[in-house]
């Protein structure tokens, strides 16, 4: 299937209140550009370089989110043109976003990325760590983050009933914290999981950005 009938399958099939965000890294601009045409506005990118490179390229209207991990010394370059940035995953990260945000004037939306994965390469709070620093109030005195919600992935398992318990274990803290610590924040509402393979299953849990790269856009060569 060509990039424009998967951009279209997949958002005819979303339920109301989530978004398809397109995962166009190690693609190139003008896979990016086809989505584009296809009506696809939001586009992930895991890479500072590739994201700037793309950004200069490509039509201004496009909300480009950070999905990877940030590295602190990218951050001055990235805050321009990002709209979202999906794995703030150290209170560190967060407060050097702030820092260089802060600089510019301009409120950076991010979600805090939750470990929910069995492996443990992952980055991340952990649930009861993330609930922990939100009760003390340690995200509070973020003047120049929008803390918008929160992020996971699942363990690489074709395990199925593992992968809805992980996703079901994100959906709770969300609630708890949506409900709890930052029930005063009106921006937090989003709650991103699923890719290619465990996007269902994300979707009965309750996602509301869907992660997909190689469904839409094949294979990536690394
Ligand atoms: C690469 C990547 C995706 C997309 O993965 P696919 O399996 O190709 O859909 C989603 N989320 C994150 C964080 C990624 O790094």
């Amino acid at each position: 299937m060509s990039v424009a009938s998967q951009i279209e399958s997949i958002n005819a099939a979303l339920p109301e209140g989530t978004r398809l965000v397109a995962v166009s890294k190690f693609h190139p601009a003008e896979a990016v550009q086809e989505a584009y045409n296809a009506g696809q506005r939001i586009f992930g990118e895991s890479r500072v370089q590739e994201l700037l490179s793309k950004a200069s390229v490509l039509p201004s209207d496009i909300e480009w989110h950070f999905i990877g991990h940030l590295q602190t010394n990218k951050i001055r370059q990235i805050l321009p043109f990002v709209s979202l940035i999906h794995g703030a995953d150290s209170l560190r990260l967060l407060q050097e976003i702030n820092k260089e945000a802060q600089k510019i004037n301009r409120k950076i939306p991010c979600l805090l990325q939750i470990h929910i994965a069995a492996e443990d390469t992952k980055f991340g709070f952990s649930p009861d760590e993330c609930q922990k620093l939100a009760e003390e109030g340690a995200f509070n005195n973020l003047e120049f983050i929008q803390l918008s919600g929160l992020m996971g992935m699942a363990s690489l398992t074709d395990n199925f009933n593992q992968i809805d318990q992980e996703f079901k274990t994100l959906k709770l803290l969300f609630d708890r914290l949506s409900q709890g610590a930052f029930r005063s924040n009106k921006h937090f509402s989003e709650l991103s999981m699923g890719m290619s393979d465990d996007y269902p299953v994300a979707l009965e849990n309750g996602s509301t950005l869907i992660r997909i790269g190689t469904r839409i856009f094949g294979q990536r060569n690394y």
